[in-house]
């Protein structure tokens, strides 16, 4: 017997049954739509009779080189006589026609990729029976005309610009403004025109055996799964190409029998804001795809509650019982018929990173969910745009003062963004990727073969459209800002320009647009990232907090971070580098003259000179961080990169040579011969701690057991502040780090100087607060040998940027800018290392140091202050291999209190859905 390859909408238990029961498979099987579509006839939801052909029938379609497979077509004959008697119509039946939709539907939700065809079964036939059944001649052409038009369109592919030029033409010769206003012989005589067009362009007539219409759009649905729009959006957004499309053929019902019916798409909540409102837009009289299309301008839905009260009521009703069975916020598309509801779909709804957030806290509020899976539903992604730049709140009120706020549209996906106007989707790729423009892309309306360009744009601008649009849908899911719907907004192709109220800007100027609120500017607006106070964040990351057994700290080196970091939810500072504040422009004298120096004495008095600056230092970190651990890391780079540049230094001296050349007077002589002596003198200090391969060279402990006055200094420092706000009352916890050691003995020495000095600090103080000394692990011999490490270090921390340079022998420094992008167009290396974790390598050489550390010091606290302790895919690492904390930019703290909450809900199997 041939596999069962279409099932009925009420057949959703015998398909649950073939793939074993879960959810997730019935999706992959039936495809998202064709699964809502059985689940809500199960539930007793209204939904037009219908069957699903199923991804596999898709999948074995195209394998066998776009054949449907065996037993196919009778299985499809045999559910649509199973239809028919269901709606009491006949397929084909002159007198009483039963129309079908026939429309793509994948497992994962891919808005606007695959197509729709309405209205199939339609001939010069059914056309009759039809206006004799509704008596609307004019209602049957509309029908006609369209699926001639998306027939052509999506199976045929035929443009659908030949179509609405005689669309144009027609409105024209009869004088009128919109389609409503067309007559049935317009109707009809545009359904004519429509037929000579298909023919025209496919070279054959358009087929009217509504067997055939069927069996076409099917295989056009399959095949759309390989389209390049398609291929790409999967590419984008990480869905795999062998999932397949489902097919949903669905009994028609029309929204546009009259004005007792209607069409229309919501939101069962607020996608913008996350509000628990219905949000939603349709059109009385019409067609599905008039309200998507955004050709009428459509209706509130809060308006359709006075218009059909009955109808409404069932609708918001429905809305909610899909969300309490879904236990999500859906996104539905219904058509009422003379006053009865039918709902065509439903789906989890998409939604701006806010409304991500405050629907997961508001639906645990409400008891739909658990709070610990209100913490799986957000991602990562989404709690980073809460720090996405805003525009500067000065700069606006300045560009609104000039006149240079343009317009307002829909505020569909917030973010604020600038760029220079690229008018279509390849060349905004284009300026993107090969110039590093930034871009802001804008359209009349984007469709699915855009979507390449709205990714590398840095926002989306669109003249028509609505909160649905797919500009609006595609920019949320990828957190670009979008305004979209700007009706003063003109588009000049042809110009390649754009007005607004006779204010014209020229591709490859600037704009600005703020998808927070909506607005339009001329310019570039500078951005700022914007205050961290959402309630409903903040409530999620402080469940998230209850969850998670990482700690998560922040790397600062200034007080102004550390208070930043402290103010995102950091437990602690994991890095302060303390180089950083050598380059301060006061300081540098005396960082150069210590380095320059030879002679003891002369690098104490500079290293004096230094200590109570680093002293101030430290004590606004102690006091922004009360009560909480401080790392600070002792001096980590070598010594030349304090020095000017040898070339530089090398083009300063022949300069002033040229110059002595030309010198006048013997007091211009002395000054120039004294400059050419220091310059000299530094030349040859930056010649002698010149190093080949300076990553691997003096840097870190090595250079504080050169140079041990230096970090006896910084040890000095960071005590004498400790001990001073100590006594102020501060919590203090310093914790001092040894950067870059590969052998304990490398730690014995400088260990017992440092703790030495240390001592001799709080005794002078009369004051002993906690500390701790301890290193990083950032060279493989280190890990290693961390046993031998743990005796001595009471602490360690992964530096894993350096950690992943030696692991791998790849320079951190010049390998992105290199061969490392090859390996990953390649496949040779699936991540960059730099940015994640490289479990098989780096991770095994910190799970043995974790062990071997802790199997000497049980409670040593284990850390990580790279670069990837910011990185939701490492902290997932960093969970498993039991690390104390992770220590990343103050900015991505938030992220990694949700990620790191999300690694420990994985190990109790808990995930963003406990169906
Ligand atoms: C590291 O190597 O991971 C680290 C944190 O130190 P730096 O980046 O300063 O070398
Ligand atoms: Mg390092």
């Amino acid at each position: 017997m041939a596999k069962k390859w279409v099932y009925l909408f009420d057949e959703v238990e015998q398909a649950e049954e073939y793939v074993g029961g879960k959810w997730e498979n019935v999706r992959g099987f039936l495809g998202g739509k064709g699964a809502n579509l059985a689940e809500m006839v199960r539930i007793g939801v209204p939904v037009p009779p219908g069957y699903t052909v199923t991804t596999e029938a898709c999948n074995a379609y195209l394998a066998a080189g776009e054949k449907f497979p065996e037993g196919l077509n009778e299985q499809i004959l045999e559910a649509l006589i199973t239809v028919e008697k269901k709606t009491g119509k006949k397929f084909g039946d002159p007198k009483n026609p039963l129309l079908v939709s026939c429309r793509s539907g994948a497992k994962f939700s891919m808005p606007g990729m695959m197509d729709t065809v309405l209205n199939i079964g339609l001939n010069d036939k059914t056309v009759k029976g039809m206006i004799k059944l509704t008596g609307d001649e004019r209602f049957v052409y509309d029908l006609y005309r369209r699926l001639v038009q998306m027939f052509g369109k999506v199976v045929m592919g035929v443009s659908d610009e030949a179509f609405e030029h005689v669309i144009t033409d027609a409105r024209a010769k009869a004088g009128v403004a919109t389609d409503t206003e067309l007559t049935a012989e317009d109707w009809k005589a545009v359904t004519q025109k429509f037929m000579a067009i298909f023919k025209k362009h496919t070279g054959r007539d358009f087929p009217t055996d509504p067997y055939e219409q069927m069996n076409l759009a099917t295989e056009a649905v399959f095949k759309s799964w390989n389209g390049k729009r398609a291929v790409d959006y999967r590419n984008a957004a990480g869905i795999s190409h062998n999932l397949g499309t489902a097919v949903n053929i669905q009994t028609m019902v029309f929204g546009n029998l009259g004005n007792d019916s209607a069409t229309g798409v919501a939101m069962t909540r607020n996608a913008t804001t996350g509000e628990n409102r219905i949000e939603g837009d349709y059109l009385t009289n019409a067609q599905g795809e008039d309200v998507v299309a955004g050709i009428r301008l459509t209706d509130d839905i809060h308006k359709l509650k006075k218009e059909m009260p009955a109808a409404y009521g069932e609708f918001e009703q429905t809305c909610r019982m899909l969300e309490k069975h879904y236990r999500e916020m859906q996104d539905v598309e219904f058509t009422i018929e003379k006053n009865k509801l039918w709902m065509l779909q439903t789906r989890d709804g998409k939604r701006t990173a806010q409304a991500a957030v405050r629907i997961a806290v508001d639906m645990a509020e409400e008891g739909l969910i658990t709070r610990e899976e209100a913490v799986m539903r957000v991602t990562p992604g989404q709690v980073d745009f809460f720090l996405h730049p805003q525009f500067d709140i000065e700069a606006v009120k300045a560009a609104k003062a000039a006149g240079d706020m343009l317009a307002r549209g829909l505020n569909v996906s917030p973010g604020a963004a600038f760029g220079v106007i690229a008018l279509d989707a390849d060349l905004a790729e284009k300026w993107a990727k090969e110039q590093g423009k930034e871009v802001i892309m804008v359209r009349p309306e984007t469709r699915p073969d855009d979507v390449h360009g709205m990714l590398a744009a840095q926002g989306i601008l669109t003249s028509r459209g609505g909160r649905t649009s797919h500009a609006a849908l595609v920019a949320r899911q990828f957190g670009k800002p979008a305004v979209v719907g700007v009706s003063a907004l003109e588009i000049d192709l042809a110009r390649r320009r754009i007005s607004v109220n006779d204010r014209i800007i020229k591709e490859g100027e600037w704009i600005s647009i703020d998808g927070t609120v909506g607005e339009l500017y001329a310019g570039k607006l500078p951005t700022m990232v914007p205050e961290f106070e959402d309630p409903w964040l903040m409530k999620l990351l402080s469940w998230a907090d209850g969850f998670r057994r990482l700690g998560v700290w922040a790397n600062a080196d200034y007080p102004a971070d550390a208070k930043r970091a402290r103010n995102y939810g950091a437990e602690g500072i994991g890095l302060c580098r303390t180089e950083h504040m050598f380059f301060e422009a006061e300081r540098m004298p005396f960082v150069q003259k210590m380095i320059m120096t030879n002679r003891p004495y002369e690098r104490q008095d500079a290293l004096e000179h230094l200590l109570p600056f680093q002293r101030e230092d430290f004590i606004g970190l102690f006091r922004a961080m009360h009560g909480l651990p401080v790392i600070i890391r002792l001096l980590d780079p070598p010594l030349h990169e304090f020095l000017p540049n040898h070339v530089d230094l090398m083009r300063e001296l022949a300069d002033l040579k040229i110059r002595l050349k030309g010198a006048a007077t013997l007091q211009e002589i002395d000054n120039l011969l004294d400059q050419i002596k220091t310059k000299e003198n530094i030349l040859q200090r930056v010649q002698q701690l010149h190093e080949t391969n300076p990553m691997l060279g003096l840097r870190g402990v090595r250079l504080g057991i050169h140079i041990p006055e230096l970090t006896k200094m910084q040890v000095r420092a960071i005590f004498e502040a400790a001990c001073i706000v100590a006594k102020e009352g501060v919590d203090v916890h310093p914790e001092v780090m040894i950067p870059l050691t590969c052998h304990v003995n490398e730690l014995k020495v400088q260990q017992k100087a440092l703790e030495a000095e240390a001592r001799k600090v709080m005794e002078e103080q009369g004051i002993e607060p906690n500390y701790k000394f301890g290193t990083m692990i950032e060279i493989p011999r280190a890990a290693l040998t961390c046993d031998q490490i743990a005796e001595y270090a009471q602490f360690i921390s992964f530096g894993t940027n350096d950690l992943t340079q030696t692991c791998f022998g790849i320079s951190r420094d010049d390998a992105e800018a290199s061969f490392l992008i090859e390996y990953m167009e390649k496949e040779i290396l699936t991540e960059n290392p730099f940015a994640v974790i490289d479990r098989d390598g780096v991770g095994l050489l910190m799970e043995m140091a974790v062990k071997k550390g802790r199997s000497v010091r049980p409670d040593m606290e284990c850390g990580i202050c790279g670069e990837h302790g910011g990185d939701p895919q490492s902290i997932q690492i960093c969970h498993e291999l039991g690390l104390t904390y992770v220590s990343c930019s103050p900015f991505r703290v938030p992220v990694a209190r949700l990620a790191a909450a999300q690694a420990a809900l994985r190990d109790k199997k808990i995930t963003a859905r406990e169906d």
